[in-house]
């Protein structure tokens, strides 16, 4: 029996993953879960589940709840981040969107809990310092994003010397048949309008940008030691290959699958076995894959995300926290689908990069390009 604590238990990704859990029981226990403002959610998941601790956001809400649910403890706001990763679990799920994501996970690793990550902007932002803390105390960092579990899939009993390179397949994200001009005057309703998958605001416009794409090269980079060229990306709209690994001797490996992100999160959780899932793909219902070069001209922020890995240090946090300052923005209709670009590509101009950041800088400057800086 594995008991896990999710970090972000309301959204996409962590109500995905209460369903594992309930599927499994015999395999798989709640610990503690975070949530954020969703307070009805949480009252759902509290008559299906028992967690030791829960978080939520507002100390307000721990109040009521505290009050309504006797038997179960509550805690909130950032310090209840990191209680709910010090409990007695063996695993965290981070589901948590954003670089927030970042200090729990780091608590997580040293109280010496394997992690389930789901949460990228977490490596993207201090990858360095996240996997050398996991390896010094020997902590499975396993991921859930499908194209990471794919490549881990692919490289399970591989040398990792003998990879030539890692193909990410992107499906293209809700304008993926726009030129760069028909995107000036879409609407929010229609870039959270995902083609494939069914997911959290953020991550839905990120796919849109193809932001996504540039989070996850960065991801890869950190997850799998290789060199950030190493790392290429290629269109797939049916999103039915979730990502392949090409190795010296040219041979390439696929994960293939239904676009269903509990078959990630329970492999997460199951690994190193594997268990059943009800989700068969069924290969004669489909007639085609289909492939298309990536343009990083009509994508730019995929460029981005290799400028900011070239420049190092610091770029790479930049750019994670001015793209979820420009999205939340874009969220809130306060600038166009075009402005998230902009504002990302100007606020990394504008950042001379601190090599080599410790914790603390990181912090800062994450802060710091989330504001308005007007
Ligand atoms: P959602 O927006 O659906 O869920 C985010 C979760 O984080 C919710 O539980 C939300 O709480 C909580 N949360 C958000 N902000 C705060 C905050 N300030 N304090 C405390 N809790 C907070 O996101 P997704 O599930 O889509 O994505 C989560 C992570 O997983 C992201 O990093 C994303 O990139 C990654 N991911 C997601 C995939 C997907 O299919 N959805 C695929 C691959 C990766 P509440 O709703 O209660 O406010
Ligand atoms: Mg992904």
């Amino acid at each position: 029996m594995k008991t896990i604590s999710i970090l972000g238990a309301t959204g996409s990704i962590g109500t995905q993953a209460l369903d594992v859990i309930a599927q499994n029981r015999e395999q798989f226990k709640i610990g503690s879960i975070s949530v954020g403002s969703n307070i009805k959610k949480l009252e759902e998941i509290l008559e299906q589940f028992e967690p030791k601790l829960v978080s939520v956001k507002d100390d307000s809400d721990r109040l009521v709840l505290a009050q309504k649910y006797p038997h179960i403890e509550f805690t909130s706001g950032a310090r209840g981040l990191i209680e709910v990763v010090s409990d007695d679990s063996d695993m965290v799920l981070t589901a948590i969107m954003g670089s927030i994501g970042l200090e729990p996970t780091l608590h997580a690793i040293e109280q010496g809990k394997d992690i389930a990550l789901a949460n990228k902007e977490t490596l993207v932002a201090a990858g360095e310092i996240v996997m050398s803390k996991a390896k010094a105390k020997g902590v499975a960092i396993i991921p859930v994003d499908s194209e990471h579990s794919a490549v881990f899939q692919c490289l399970r009993g591989e040398n990792l010397r003998e990879v030539k390179k890692i193909i990410l397949t992107a499906s293209g994200g809700s304008f993926r048949d726009l030129s760069r001009s028909e995107l000036s005057d879409v609407s929010l309703e229609d870039a959270l309008n995902h083609p494939n998958w069914s997911m959290g605001q953020k991550i839905t416009i990120d796919s849109a940008t193809m932001m996504n794409k540039g989070l996850e090269v960065i991801e890869a980079k950190w997850l799998f030691d290789v060199d950030i060229n190493q790392i290429s990306t290629i269109l797939h709209k049916e999103s039915t290959i979730h990502s392949m690994v090409e190795f010296i001797d040219n041979s390439i490996m696929a994960q293939i699958g239904t676009p269903d992100m509990r078959t990630a999160i329970q492999f997460a959780f199951s690994h190193p076995r594997r268990m059943p899932m009800n989700n068969p793909m069924d290969f004669s219902a489909l007639s085609q894959l289909n492939f298309k070069p990536m343009d990083l001209d009509r994508f730019r922020m995929l460029a981005y995300a290799y400028e900011a890995m070239e420049a190092g240090g610091t770029m790479p946090a930049v750019m994670n926290a001015a793209n979820e300052y420009a999205v939340g923005r874009f969220l809130d209709g306060e600038i166009s689908f075009t402005g998230i670009e902009e504002i990302v590509k100007s606020r990394m101009d504008g950042h001379a990069v601190v090599e080599n950041p410790d914790l603390e800088t990181i912090l800062y400057y994450d802060k710091l390009y989330k504001t308005d800086m007007r």
